[in-house]
């Protein structure tokens, strides 16, 4: 008999998750708490850590179709617009790692996550928060919004940053704030002139801030991300968006010219304003898995961007699920969580702290700075390439 899986969230995590244990022949219920599935988000990056999975679970040919495949990535001075380094992807990743570098729009990858979900094997249902779960020897039973119990032989709390059941679970309260703020943009390549346009990443490292430029939806869009330093009150849903981007101007006063033109060209009402949040390292395996509960994603890691790995780790995770929950009978799945958890936990604790890592590095100022900018210089791509992160393989 097959495992019946229970799925809080349908973010990229909770689709992916759903697709692997359905290919594992569970029996999934995907509950999501959003009354629809939205094109709110922005890019992100997929290392072929990640594309090498979403290729294992049968989306090679969506996902050439929806993603960008840039050939580099070049970090620039944001004070002199100088390139620092430059790693080489297309081609290059696809040659050393098998798998190829793509930038996506996030709204693009769930769409062809849910469109890949087998509608026998995968029931998804809007509108519900899942709320509280309890768990015997022998089974889970979850409490949604309006009260009703709902049974199964898994839970898998894919909820995301602000889990409700991480903090039944683990009970370590909310997650930290940053101090720093990520302005988000897409702008159509169509509507700048063609200098402006870019097929490649481009990050701009600055004094306390740092901006990363790539392509989505196939090429025809610019994804831009900003990072600073700083702080918003209140609640994000109450945001006056376009408000917030006009601070945006005052933190690239002195940036180069080219930075500082894409960003003229961006209408102020394309802005998006996240603060960003993360958590302390993954200290074991019993913060991935407790009993016939598992975290998947944020829910379980949350960590900064500045390795572009928070989605990826999500998928890397929800493969993972997939591997020990096939042919595991329902009396097992206590074990095959153990498994998963202790598969996973350290991989992630690495790419939080290296993201983590990453920030002081790209933000730096004075001697700090200086030493990024001249090893940069004379290790270029070497410094960037990240064989243990974009090489990985599940060993389970
Ligand atoms: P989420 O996307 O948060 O999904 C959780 C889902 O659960 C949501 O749909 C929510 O509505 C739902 N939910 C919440 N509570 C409940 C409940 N109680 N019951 C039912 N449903 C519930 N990652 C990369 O890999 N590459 C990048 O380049 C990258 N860039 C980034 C840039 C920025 C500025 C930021 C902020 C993040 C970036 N990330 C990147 C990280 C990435 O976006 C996240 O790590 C990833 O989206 C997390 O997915 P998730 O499914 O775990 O969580």
């Amino acid at each position: 008999m097959h495992c019946s899986v229970l799925i809080s969230g349908g973010g990229i995590g909770g689709m992916a998750a759903a697709l692997a244990a359905a290919q594992a022949s569970c029996r999934v219920r995907l509950f999501e708490k959003a009354p629809a599935f939205s094109d709110v988000g922005a890019g992100i990056q997929l290392g072929p850590n990640a594309t090498r999975v979403l290729h294992g679970l049968g989306l090679t040919s969506a996902l050439k179709h929806a993603a960008a495949v840039p050939d580099t990535l070049t970090i620039r001075s944001s004070d002199t617009g100088s390139t620092l380094g430059t790693l080489r992807l297309g081609a290059d990743m696809l040659a050393r790692y098998g798998a190829p570098y793509y930038t996506v729009h996030r709204a693009d990858l769930h769409a062809l996550l849910l469109k890949a979900l087998p509608r026998d094997g995968v029931a998804v249902k809007l509108s519900c928060t899942l709320q509280s779960v309890t768990q015997t020897l022998a089974s889970v039973r979850v409490q949604t919004n309006t009260g009703q119990l709902i049974d199964g032989d898994v839970l898998v709390a894919a909820d995301g940053l602000w889990s409700p059941l991480r903090a039944q679970l683990l009970g370590d309260g909310p997650p930290r704030l940053t101090g720093h703020l990520a302005y988000r943009a897409l702008v159509l390549q169509g509507s700048l002139p063609p200098y402006l346009r870019s097929a490649n990443i481009t990050a701009w490292m600055g004094r306390n801030m740092h901006v990363v430029i790539y392509p989505v939806r196939a090429g025809q869009a610019l994804n831009i991300v900003v990072i600073v330093h700083g702080k918003v009150s209140g609640d994000q849903a109450s945001w006056n968006h376009s408000a917030h981007a006009a601070d945006l101007k005052t933190h690239l006063l002195g940036c180069h010219g080219d930075l500082r033109e894409l960003l003229e060209h961006t209408d102020s009402s394309a802005w998006r304003l996240w603060t960003l949040h993360d958590r302390l390292l993954m200290q074991g395996a019993h913060q991935h898995a407790q009993g016939r509960v598992a975290l998947l994603g944020d829910a379980a890691h949350p960590m900064r961007p500045y390795l572009a790995q928070g989605a990826c780790m999500a998928i890397e995770d929800a493969e993972a699920l997939g591997h020990v929950l096939k042919n595991c009978p329902p009396q097992s799945v206590a074990s095959a969580l153990q498994r998963y958890a202790q598969a996973r936990w350290q991989r992630n604790a690495r790419v939080q702290a290296r993201a983590l890592r990453n920030g002081e590095i790209f933000h730096a100022d004075g001697p700090v700075r200086w030493g990024r900018d001249t090893a940069m210089k004379l290790l270029g791509g070497k410094l960037l390439d990240l064989p243990w992160l974009y090489g990985y393989r599940q060993t389970l």
